[in-house]
């Protein structure tokens, strides 16, 4: 499909329906419409298949592309997103079990946690946790993601004895759980040192940290979403060890707050260079800010959200500036939709993430996706898309085709790879 540049057009807003469009664009036809610096970079990246490959002004600058530079950056996205990943889409059979929601940290983001007298508040034991990863192993899932809010009062081991009883009940049972922000107060509540108390935590059944309460690791921008959470220096120092001590964890970002295109640069190529040190990282995932129920928004501290544009100039940024150091990218379907889950993974994603189960932190903050997305509506989402399914495990070291044929009962295993 030829691209032709709009004469009188060099920076302008695209429309909603260009933007919905982009995915039938070709690279080597949006090329030419595109400045000629931001292009050449865009050229550089391709060539090396390496983010690393420009500088951080030259990054500046695809952050901020706007009109038909906006359309090549997703367009050499997507086709970086098929060089280092190929056509398959994964996802992770998983249950999310948040084991409370009450928590005292007071972040003005969420809309999830509550304060200990609130009349819906409630708090699973380690039992009431391991009775859900059960539930989970029977319906296939591979993956348990644990989190919660932080009550004041904790026990001091309350993590390792969840993580105790989930392997008690069900040893296969991969379990993704604790972010740095619970791993602090971990160490806080026990006074181990932070290496030892993360050793402790994996002797005992964790095997991969989710690398969220990151959102943007800028602590003046951290000041205003949430004065109480850790800070970006205690972020990387829990990062780092865990993956020191060999717990691999996911990275993360929020956008469409407060926070500025410069900041997504700045935090991408932060987490390349703990990439590069670690080798830790098994995926980047964005997630979109949920404004609707949140005291960021009703304060008018944020902006109502990502627009359509941001959303996938930040998925294709992450492809293109994280490539050759992370190279899976996994949209946020629960904050996304679905339909804009689709767009993104043509914009440089190549991950539904999980099937969740039930999801309560976006729900709450006002996201309409559900809490469920089963493998075989993932399977058909990939499908309609014209790529192909495949399960994975939370390390992307197994992976499993699902492929169109049968009902899709065949099965091809793959291992290991695409790290
Ligand atoms: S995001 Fe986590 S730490 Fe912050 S208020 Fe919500 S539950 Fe508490």
């Amino acid at each position: 499909m030829e691209y032709q540049k709009p004469e009188e057009l060099v920076s302008r807003q695209l429309s909603i329906s260009e933007l919905e469009d982009f995915p039938g664009l070709d690279w080597f036809d949006v090329a030419s419409a595109v400045d000629p610096a931001v292009r050449s970079s865009l050229e550089r990246i391709l060539e090396a298949q390496n983010g690393g490959a420009i500088s951080l002004e030259q990054a500046y600058t695809l952050a901020h592309a706007e009109g038909d530079d906006l359309l090549g950056l997703l367009a050499a996205a997507n086709l970086l997103r098929a060089e280092l990943s190929g056509n398959l889409v994964t996802y992770v059979v998983n249950r999310n079990i948040n084991f409370t929601n009450i928590c005292f940290v007071g972040c003005k983001f969420c809309a999830f946690s509550r304060g200990p007298r609130e009349s819906d508040t409630y708090f699973l034991n380690p039992d009431g946790v391991a009775k859900k990863a059960v539930e989970a192993r029977q319906i296939g899932a591979t993956e348990v993601c644990i989190q919660g809010g932080l009550p004041h009062g904790l026990p001091p081991f309350y993590y390792r004895d969840i993580l105790r009883a989930v392997k008690n009940a069900v040893p296969a049972m991969h379990i993704h759980a604790f972010s740095p922000m619970e791993i602090v107060y971990g160490v806080e509540l026990t006074g181990m040192p932070l290496a030892d108390y993360l050793a402790m935590l994996r002797d005992n059944g964790l095997g991969t940290l989710p690398g969220t309460a990151a959102e943007i690791l800028d602590d003046e921008v951290r000041e205003i979403l949430s004065r109480n959470k850790l800070t970006t220096a205690q972020w990387i120092e829990v990062i780092r060890t865990a993956h020191r001590i060999g717990i691999r964890s996911t990275s993360t970002m929020m956008y469409g707050h407060t926070e500025t295109p410069g900041h997504w640069v700045r935090q991408m190529r932060l987490l390349r260079e703990i990439q590069d040190e670690t080798g830790g990282f098994t995926e980047f995932v964005p997630l979109g800010f949920v404004h609707q129920n949140t005291l960021l928004f009703h304060q008018g501290l944020a902006r109502s959200g990502p627009t359509l544009a941001e959303h996938l100039k930040v998925h294709a940024l992450a492809r293109l500036l994280l490539a050759g150091s992370i190279n899976n990218i996994q949209v946020s379907w629960v904050k996304l939709n679905r339909h804009l889950s689709q767009l993104c993974l043509h914009a440089g994603a190549n991950d539904y993430g999980g099937t969740l189960m039930e999801e309560n932190i976006s729900r709450e903050a006002g996201a309409t996706a559900g809490q469920y997305t089963s493998p075989a509506d993932f399977q058909s989402l990939i499908l309609e898309m014209g790529r192909v399914p495949a399960e994975r495990n939370t390390t992307y070291t197994r992976i499993q085709l699902k492929l169109p044929f049968d009902d899709f009962t065949t099965e091809e295993m793959l291992e290991p790879e695409f790290a």
